[in-house]
């Protein structure tokens, strides 16, 4: 096996819930929580996303292409002003060669990545405007303060990520989380350079 097949298996042998969970403990905001409760918070927000897609969004109406998402590490963004997503057109296609390279296409088929990056800046979109955002914190069930029998809502930093990555592999009828896309893009940048292949003379 070479060196990239090695690598698919170890990305992908890792849950959704666990790349989830992974992502919240990375959060500043969480460094110092019981991992069982971001476990829990990765689960509901999971859920939560997931039940969103039985009522999918609209596809985003302005989308502007640009590049320069792989040095910042991102697919698409969402700004609200103005209401936009940005696609980072060249991050898009580097996670579709490693879906290739991977042999993941099965779990991602062919322009399966733009489609979700797409249904996932819908879902910070409609967050953003909806009611669903007060929704997705009861989901959570962190409480910020609790006065008498009042019960205040906290919100949980990177939720709403994973709830827009949950929703995107639902609409999308994918095998797998795009976190598992996120973690295998994080992975081929800090990757060590290739070998050189032998050169042309020496075959
Ligand atoms: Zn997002």
């Amino acid at each position: 096996m070479n060196t990239a097949t090695v690598r698919a298996e170890e990305l992908s042998t890792v849950d959704d819930l666990t790349y989830g969970a992974r992502f919240l403990a990375s959060l500043p905001l969480h460094a110092h929580r019981d991992p069982a409760v971001l476990r829990r918070w990765a689960e509901a927000a999971d859920r939560f996303g997931a039940e969103l897609a039985r009522t999918p969004s609209p596809v985003p109406a302005h989308v502007v292409e640009r590049t320069g998402g792989l040095e910042r590490g991102l697919l698409a963004r969402y700004t609200s002003r103005p209401r936009a997503v940005e696609l980072y057109t060249d991050a898009i296609a580097a996670a579709e060669r490693l879906v290739a390279r991977h042999g993941w296409r099965e779990w991602f088929p062919a322009g399966s990545v733009r489609a979700a990056a797409l249904a996932h800046e819908a879902v910070h979109e409609r967050l953003h405007h909806g009611p669903e955002r007060a929704a997705l914190k009861r989901a959570l069930g962190h409480t910020a303060l609790r006065l008498g029998r009042l019960r205040v809502p906290a919100h949980v930093a990177g939720a709403e990520e994973l709830a827009a990555h949950a929703y995107a592999r639902t609409v999308c009828g994918l095998g797998r989380s795009p976190l598992l896309l996120s973690a295998a893009l994080a992975a081929s940048c800090t990757a060590p350079a290739p070998a050189p292949a032998p050169s042309a003379r020496e075959k």
